[in-house]
């Protein structure tokens, strides 16, 4: 049986993990590590709440996310509201961030060393969120994060971990190809399935 003494304690640690998130949120807006901060309107830290189960991983804000601060609030964000909501979630039961929190210009791709100042922000936000699983949204995002080498659709039906946390590498929701948003209903559910177990 829980005790009341149970409850406090898991609630006091909730707060101290939304605390470190915030934390963390403070620091990336004020970050000035690589030049990605030079063309930034807004650094893009993530939303969510600590302990929500699933952990979505983009590869980098756009223009949109740029002047608002927000994940995926441009065309993307549509795709993946609509994507979350056929997979029966939303917002408030996931943890949304990127790889880098900074715009690149033009949206290239992040380069090695951004994504290099960006992952102990990552790494925290990790920590702090405590996902029972994360998903890799397009292989910047993929590769970034787990180091594994090639193409996303090597990955796509493959078991990838981050130390002991399942990993489901999927699609962008910008990726131009058919199929893309079924496939990331059906890994959305997969996840869902995973953080129910746990
Ligand atoms: N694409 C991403 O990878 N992240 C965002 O936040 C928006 C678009």
């Amino acid at each position: 049986m829980t005790s009341y003494g149970d409850c406090e304690a898991g609630v006091r640690s909730g707060m101290s993990e939304q605390r470190v998130l915030q934390e963390v949120a403070k620091q990336v807006m004020a970050c000035t590590l690589c030049r990605l901060h030079e063309g930034r309107t807004r650094a893009v830290p993530g939303s969510g709440l600590a302990g929500s189960g699933i952990l979505l991983i983009g590869e980098a804000p756009g223009k949109e996310e740029d002047r608002s601060g927000e994940p995926f609030v441009g065309r993307a964000g549509k795709k993946l509201d609509r994507a979350l909501r056929e997979a029966g979630l939303d917002r408030s039961q996931v943890y949304i961030t990127n790889v880098v929190k900074c715009r690149p210009p033009q949206n290239r791709s992040p380069r090695a060393d951004e994504v290099r100042c960006c992952r102990p922000y990552l790494l925290r936000q990790i920590e702090a969120a405590r996902p029972s699983v994360i998903l890799t949204l397009g292989g910047t995002s993929l590769r970034s994060l787990t180091g594994v080498k090639g193409p996303l659709r090597d990955f796509l039906h493959e078991r990838v971990a981050l130390g002991k946390i399942p990993v489901v590498a999927t699609y962008h929701p910008a990726a131009r190809r058919q199929g893309v948003l079924p496939r990331l209903v059906e890994d959305l559910r997969r996840a869902k399935e995973i953080a129910r177990r746990s």
